[in-house]
Parts: structure tokens; C-alpha cells; sequence
């Protein structure tokens, strides 16, 4: 938009910001306690791209001190025995918290696994608990992404109240609680979808704009408000790229701020995922029944 193109909303200091808190709670957590908290990662099968994403996050849990536990689950588990890996993860004292890689294998349900994750340590907010409480406005755990794509932009000084925003695409874990938190932060939301009649006429008013399908090229700059402000969260793999929903060549001369693909949200939400576990042990931690003393014995086994 402007002469030197629009101003890049990096993630990587967002996240270095909300890593650096992270790692000061570990060591306040850790000197408490005596053990650090355990993140269980659940891999069911083995789906390579989202096995990079969970071998990510178990780097960024090392690089701050948190215990990252790899639990590896045959691809032809049942439903009834995935529930009990997780309820036996929902036991565990030392396990603060609990993501599960998706998407599942077809023939498991996703209600195996979010209605049987304890809310407590469902840190990734996708028990309907949780669900509900973000729609609400109760505090629990929110899905990182959503929550990433907000927080960037809080935190990269752009005004939310007022505004007109559009979010493009409505699952459960990205567009809607993305939707739920803009409104939160009082701007004016419209949801589109697969089903959206004119999807540019109504990415043309979007000020602000989020776009979380996974559709290489969906935006394109034809259908963008001049000077608007553009969150991509798509992730796309096209040949040795990763591209996002956006079409970014065309969108730069167009809008005042956009997201790189990569580098833009995915940083920030593995960042905030490492704050949620550390909320999750903290809580748990003030709550739990066992001694801090067996806890200890039991981390250093
Ligand atoms: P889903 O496939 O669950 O949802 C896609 C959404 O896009 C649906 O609501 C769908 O509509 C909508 N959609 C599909 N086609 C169109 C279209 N032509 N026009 C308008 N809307 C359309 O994907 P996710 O929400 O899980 O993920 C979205 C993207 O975000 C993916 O690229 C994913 O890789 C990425 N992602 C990025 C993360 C990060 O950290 N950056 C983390 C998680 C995901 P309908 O509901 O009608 O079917």
C-alpha cells in the first residue's frame, strides 16, 4: 500500500515476547514444584505433516524447560482404546496438559477424543466445556490459533473496536473462535464459508481480514478493501512451498498489513500454546490432592 509495500505482521517477535514470560513461569514453576510440567502430545498414527507440527512443539517444550511427552498411538487404535490412552493422561499428575494430532483416522469419532479429555488439561480448548466458555466469555482454555491470529494483531497496535471484520471459514478450531474473539474485541463480524453467495463482495468491506481455509489463491488483492489489514492462517503445501489462503503478490500492492506465510501465526500459536500449559500446571498444581513430594519422586523416575 505504501511505497516500500504493506508492513509485514511477523510472528517471531510476538512469539519471542510470549516465549520469554513462558520461560521465566517454567523456572518460578519449576522452583516451586520441583519437577517440571509435562505437555502429552498424542500421535495417532503417523500423518506427516502434522507429525512436523507436533515435533515443533515438542522442540519449543525443551527450548523453554517444558517436559514434552511423545505418546504414540497405532493408527488402527479403536475409539474405546484412544479414550482410555486419554483418560489415563487425564490421571497422570505430572501431565499438565494434552493435545491430540488431528485430523483422526476416519473411523474414530473427534467426540472420542474431546469428550474425554479432561477440560483441565484440554489445552488447545476443543472440549465442548471450553467451547462454551469462550462463547460466553468465561475464562478457559481457547484454541491457540484463533487466539494467535487476535493476539497478533492486539499486539501489532491495529484497532479492533469499530471495525469491520470479516472472517473467512467457520470450523471449530480456527474461523469461528477467531469470529468469537474479534467480537470480543468489539469489532463488527461477519463469518463467511463455503456457502457465502458473493464471498469478494464481502471480503471488500472486510478492514481487518482473516482467512483460515486452506485454499492456496482463495484471496486474491482483486477481492481486497485498499488499505485493509489481512491475517492469513492458512497453511498450504504447494510443490517445496508453504503457501497461505491469500494470494500474496497480488494482496501486497493493495492492503496496509498482511501476515507472512509462513512465519505469521504459526509462531505465535505455538508460543501461546506453551502459555496455556503453563496455566493448565499452575492451576492443577494449586488444586492437586497428591504430594508435592511424591509429584517430585515421581517427575525424576
Ligand atoms: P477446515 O477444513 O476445518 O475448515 C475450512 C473452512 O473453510 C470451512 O469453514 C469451509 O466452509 C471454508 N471454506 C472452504 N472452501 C471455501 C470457499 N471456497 N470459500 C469460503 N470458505 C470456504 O480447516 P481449518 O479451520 O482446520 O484450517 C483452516 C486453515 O488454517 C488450513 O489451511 C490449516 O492448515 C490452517 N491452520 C493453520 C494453523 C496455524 O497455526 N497457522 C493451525 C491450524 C490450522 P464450510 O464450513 O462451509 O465447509
Amino acid at each position: 500500500m505504501t511505497r516500500g509495500g504493506p508492513r509485514l505482521l511477523h510472528g517471531a517477535t510476538v512469539a519471542g515476547e510470549i516465549r520469554a514470560q513462558v520461560k521465566k513461569d517454567v523456572l518460578a514453576f519449576k522452583r516451586r514444584q520441583g519437577y517440571a510440567p509435562t505437555l502429552a502430545v498424542v500421535m495417532v498414527g503417523s500423518d506427516a505433516p502434522s507429525a512436523v507440527y507436533l515435533q515443533q512443539i515438542l522442540r519449543s517444550c525443551r527450548n523453554v524447560g517444558i517436559h514434552g511427552r511423545l505418546v504414540e498411538i497405532p493408527g488402527r487404535v479403536s475409539a474405546a482404546a484412544l479414550r482410555n490412552r486419554i483418560a489415563e493422561l487425564n490421571d497422570d499428575p505430572l501431565v499438565a496438559g494434552i493435545i491430540v494430532q488431528m485430523p483422526l483416522p476416519k473411523r474414530i469419532p473427534l467426540s472420542a477424543v474431546t469428550d474425554t479429555l479432561d477440560p483441565a488439561k484440554d489445552i488447545d480448548g476443543i472440549h465442548p466445556l471450553n467451547a462454551g466458555r469462550l462463547e460466553l466469555g468465561h475464562p478457559g482454555f481457547m484454541p491457540t490459533t484463533a487466539q494467535a491470529a487476535v493476539e497478533l494483531l492486539k499486539r501489532s497496535d491495529i484497532a479492533l473496536e469499530g471495525r469491520r471484520a470479516v472472517v473467512v471459514g467457520r470450523s471449530n478450531v480456527v474461523g469461528k473462535p477467531a469470529a468469537i474473539l474479534l467480537l470480543r474485541a468489539n469489532a463488527t463480524v461477519t463469518v463467511c464459508h463455503s456457502r457465502t453467495r458473493d464471498l469478494a463482495a464481502e471480503t471488500r468491506r472486510a478492514e481487518i481480514l482473516v482467512v483460515a481455509v486452506g485454499k492456496p489463491g482463495l484471496i486474491d488483492g482483486g477481492m481486497l478493501k485498499r488499505g485493509a489489514v489481512v491475517v492469513d492462517i492458512g497453511i498450504n503445501v504447494v510443490g517445496e512451498r508453504i503457501v497461505g489462503d491469500v494470494d500474496f503478490e497480488s494482496a501486497k500492492g493493495v492492503v496496509s498489513a498482511i501476515t507472512p506465510v509462513p512465519g505469521g501465526v504459526g509462531p505465535v500459536t505455538n508460543a501461546l500454546l506453551l502459555t496455556h500449559l503453563m496455566r493448565a500446571a499452575t492451576e492443577q498444581a494449586a488444586q492437586t490432592s497428591t504430594p508435592r513430594r511424591r509429584l517430585r519422586q515421581a517427575a525424576h523416575h
